[in-house]
């Protein structure tokens, strides 16, 4: 496959733009390098990059995009709000009808607030969370990526119930030390961090479905206890659903679940490719933020008529619920024919899979928390990624990262999928 001009976009890119991405994630360290592909357009399952080369697309813009690329709906919502002014600096009536639409959705959600990115949400219901509760600290699972705001970029500490570290040059020991950070589908790790730091416990942070370390589910049982936990010490429950919600059906994993916290986040899908954020929960805690209460959250991009009318056109679009069952029946083609290929080809993988997201971990073993993924084939994943890359199969440069199938895939993009997966597994073993 010829990439010359993606190759020199790129390096015109890092003369201007540091590491020349926009987002740590779009650069093939995790891989063993290589030059990101410059893509030109989108257009239903495929992006088509600067060479003039077309691909089968597994990013999804790492998440938003679930009706696959400029959807007419979506783009026809877009335009006209464009042609209505792109900002107006006040309150619109589509910030209503996008807000009742999203409660409708995910009845814990009393009210609502719109922001522009799934690191304001979060970093926003941390902040309500340790004003409603009077205290400081909060917990969250290893391995879950909470957005870049300074509280979320903690490690873990060294032991089971110590404090955090920090996980970005630039997040001061002060805050590591208000974040305690335990291993996912844990509960005895869990209830060890509450016994020791209970009291000052703000809030639990949790991806009630990881995305982040792939695709993870919670064992039977185990949100349950955390929620039960954690409001038994007086703490909130926070999920972030920033790549969960209406990834898999038509409201939050918290409906599927049937388990429900006090506050939500979430982004991505729910603008529809453009940039969006929204937290929201309990009316009393929700209440807290001004101009109601002393806790401050602003932004004067928040409810944008561009942003709010590309949500309400997806939501109109994921509102079918054939959608839904055409991603599973998709996924569970894709999970199956790459089971049996890989079998054949004697590569020890495990799959992850719910409805249309998945990851494949280069590993004979189950994965269920942060230190099962980071244990898997990293070489063997770096081969598999550029070998489909190579034949046109775009996935994320990241171990770690879901594959998320759109209602814009076919059973036809399966099967090339599979076709090029057989030639990846091979590379594997060469
Ligand atoms: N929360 C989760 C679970 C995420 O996956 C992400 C981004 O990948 C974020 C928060 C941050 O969202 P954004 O990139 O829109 O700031």
């Amino acid at each position: 496959m010829n990439t010359q001009h993606s190759k020199e976009l790129f390096k015109e890119a890092e003369s201007h733009i540091v590491g020349g991405v926009n987002s740590p994630s779009r650069a093939f360290k995790g891989v063993c390098g290589g030059t990101p592909v410059f893509m030109e357009k989108g257009e239903g399952a495929y992006l088509y990059d600067v060479d003039g080369n077309a691909y089968i697309d597994y990013i999804g813009g790492y998440g938003p995009i679930i009706t696959g690329h400029a959807h007419p709906h979506i783009t026809k919502a877009i335009t006209e709000a464009a042609q209505i002014g792109v900002l107006l600096g006040t309150p619109t009536a589509l910030e209503n009808q996008f807000a009742k639409k999203l409660k409708e959705a995910v009845p814990s959600l009393e009210k609502v607030r719109f922001v522009n990115s799934g690191t304001e949400a979060v970093m926003t219901t941390v902040r309500i969370a340790r004003a409603y509760t009077g205290r400081d600290k909060i917990v969250k699972f290893a391995g879950s990526y909470h957005g870049h705001s300074d509280p979320v970029l903690v490690a873990a500490g060294s032991g089971p119930a110590t404090l955090g570290s920090p996980d970005s040059a630039g997040v001061t020991s002060n805050t590591a030390k208000e974040v305690i950070t335990v291993p996912f589908n844990d509960v005895e790790r869990y209830r060890e961090a509450l016994e020791t730091f209970g009291d000052d416990i703000a809030a639990v942070l949790v991806e009630p479905i990881v995305g982040n370390f792939g695709i993870v589910e919670p064992e039977p049982g185990f949100l349950e206890k955390v929620n039960e936990m954690t409001h038994d010490v007086g703490a909130l429950v926070i999920y972030d659903e920033v790549i969960s919600a209406f990834r898999f059906h038509y409201g939050a994993a918290q409906d599927i679940l049937g388990v429900y916290p006090d506050l939500t986040a979430m982004g991505k899908i729910i603008g529809g490719g453009l940039p969006i954020g929204a937290y929201g929960g309990n009316v009393n805690i929700m209440e807290e933020i001004a101009p109601l209460g002393p806790a401050y959250q602003a932004g004067t991009m928040a409810g944008n008529p561009a942003s709010m009318s590309a949500g309400i056109a997806c939501l109109e679009v994921l509102e079918d619920k054939l959608l839904y069952d055409k991603l599973e029946t998709l996924g569970k083609k894709l999970e199956d024919g790459l089971q049996k290929i890989a079998a054949n080809a004697q590569v020890p993988i495990q799959i992850n899979r719910k409805i249309g997201a998945l990851t494949l971990f280069f590993t004979s073993q189950p994965v269920k928390n942060y230190d099962d993924a980071d244990a898997t084939n990293g070489t063997h994943f770096s081969t598999f990624f550029h070998s489909m890359l190579e034949q046109g199969i775009h996935l994320a440069p990241s171990k770690f990262e879901a594959w998320f199938l759109t209602s814009a895939h076919t059973e036809k993009d399966i099967t090339t999928t599979l076709e090029a997966a057989e030639t990846a597994f091979q590379a594997i073993n060469k």
